[in-house]
């Protein structure tokens, strides 16, 4: 497709019906944005910054994505709703969610808006963003700290 750039999601849900979440995120982008280029294996992960008795699922997908990033924004936050997703995080406090869709990488662009962090600020901190990324992109270069994601992920398991 024309104009289009490659897109990586990083997927999570801990409450409801988890694998219903991810698998119908996915069907809805994919309606949206057109086939994934790229889907990693479902792992299940402790939580992360908070604490709750519910693990999450975890995914990463890739699209070519032909909306601006502000648009692609948008409309991953409106697919988070209609799987019923109400709480947002506010001031960093992490709770149970339906889904998760945060944008990790939109091509090598570095966007830092009040809306839209792009790298994602925490990707490479958190395993379960990074191991199922590095099943489909481990080659892939981060445009700000200049790794590979095979690199990042080896040095988040190593704890540097
Ligand atoms: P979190 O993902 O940290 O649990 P939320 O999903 O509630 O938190 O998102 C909080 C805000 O983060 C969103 O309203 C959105 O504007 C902002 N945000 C900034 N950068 C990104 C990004 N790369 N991907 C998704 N959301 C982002
Ligand atoms: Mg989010």
């Amino acid at each position: 497709m024309n104009n289009s750039e490659t897109i990586y999601l990083s997927l999570g849900s801990n409450r409801g019906n988890k694998m219903e979440n991810i698998i119908g995120a996915i069907e809805k982008l994919s309606h949206l944005l057109g086939t994934a280029t790229a889907v990693a294996p479902i792992i299940e992960t402790e939580p992360w910054g908070f604490s709750s008795c519910e693990t999450f699922l975890n995914t990463v997908v890739s699209f070519d994505c032909p909306l601006a990033p502000e648009e692609l924004l948008q409309a991953t936050q409106q697919i988070e709703r209609q799987l019923g997703r109400t709480k947002k995080s506010i001031d960093g406090q992490y709770s149970d969610r339906t889904i998760d869709i945060d944008i990790l990488f939109y091509g090598s662009r570095v966007i830092e808006s009040p809306q839209l962090t792009i790298p994602h600020p925490l990707l490479h901190k958190r395993l379960f963003v990074l191991q199922p990324l590095a099943a489909i992109a481990p080659q892939l270069v981060h445009p700000t700290l200049k790794k590979s994601i095979r690199q990042l992920l080896d040095e988040a398991d190593s704890g540097i």
